[in-house]
């Protein structure tokens, strides 16, 4: 227990604030909250955990905590092509900071009524600063997005640039430059990533499969390969990458942090041919855009192919997220 504020207090003057929808009964304040799930609909749920010093340097702003913390578990929630429902928050800091806590409360409050995610509940205990976030998610029976649906000659997507925030992670660590024009931007990507919620419920009547970006497009492509029994072969020309990074990074490593750099968020998932130019269409009336940068195949492993037609076979693993380490 806090010395300072009872956990009651603390979620009473920081955490209670936060917009219901229509799926809350009853939220936070009482033993447990009571939601509810309309008819015909499946609860999806997602869970994770963020370590200061692991998976954020410690004296970042609070509130871009706050807003990775539930970004990226909205993140997972769009990987399956659920609509956000509500959340619950354990956070473990070594004392009270009620200015920390004042900041990080704003940022998470700033990003769940964009996506009007309601907060149901939350713990607060001293430890090491860690971030704990479960999400849960709405959607039609039978119509979530897995892993396990990718076919032979389905095409594969991304719905962003990739790599940016491993170049800025290398910026922040002092590894690489980056032009001034790009830093925010770049920054932006890796403190604010945007989870892909609108993009997968315009796509997931088409798609086969999805997963989103967390650990690098190899090492998360393959999960979808491995869960569907199939290989792929990826066009390292086709991956998009951001101006910033075309600027700042030179051919060979572009590809590489493309193919292998973690913390995009973006969606990867996989479209039948069939079912392609229907998918193309309905994401250019709700004004999206996706970049096909590969094909599944019955042969199994990913390989990729260069700008001149050479087959290497990926290393699957992704970057650690902070470390740095291969
Ligand atoms: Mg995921």
């Amino acid at each position: 227990m806090f010395s300072l504020l009872s956990e009651f207090d603390l979620i009473k003057n920081y955490f209670s604030g936060f917009a219901n929808n229509e799926f809350v009964r009853l939220g936070v304040g009482d033993d447990a909250a009571i939601t509810s799930i309309p008819a015909g609909r499946e609860l999806v749920t997602t869970v994770d955990t963020l370590v200061a010093d692991v998976h954020f340097f410690v004296d970042t702003a609070p509130e871009l905590i706050a807003y990775k913390a539930l970004a990226v578990n909205l993140s997972d929630l769009a990987a399956m092509a659920a609509s956000p429902a509500w959340f619950t928050l354990s956070i473990a800091m070594p004392e009270i900071d009620e200015s920390w806590l004042d900041a990080f409360s704003r940022g998470l409050s700033d990003l769940a009524s964009q996506h009007n995610i309601a907060l149901i509940g939350g713990d607060t205990v001293r430890g090491p600063l860690t971030i704990t976030i479960q999400a849960c998610g709405i959607v039609e029976r039978g119509k979530a997005l897995r892993r396990d649906g990718a076919k032979a000659g389905d095409g594969i997507f991304v719905t962003g640039s990739l790599g940016d925030a491993r170049l800025a992670l290398e910026y922040l660590k002092g590894e690489r430059t980056i032009g001034k024009t790009y830093q925010a931007a770049v920054c932006d990507k890796l403190h604010r990533p945007v989870a892909r919620i609108d993009e997968a419920l315009s796509l997931k009547n088409f798609a086969s499969a999805a997963i989103d970006i967390s650990d690098g497009l190899a090492a998360d492509l393959s999960h979808i390969l491995h869960s569907s029994d199939v290989g792929a072969e990826i066009l390292l020309d086709k991956l998009p990458v951001s101006d910033a990074m075309r600027a700042c990074v030179d051919a060979g490593d572009r590809q590489a942090m493309a193919l292998r750099g973690g913390d995009d968020y973006e969606l990867c998932f996989t479209v039948s041919e069939s079912r392609q130019a229907a998918m193309l269409t309905q994401l250019g009336v709700d004004g999206f855009e996706v970049y096909r940068i590969g094909t599944i195949t019955q042969d199994k492993g990913l390989r990729c192919i260069d700008s001149k037609g050479e087959f290497t076979m990926a290393e699957i693993s992704g970057y650690d997220h902070f470390s740095g380490q291969d």
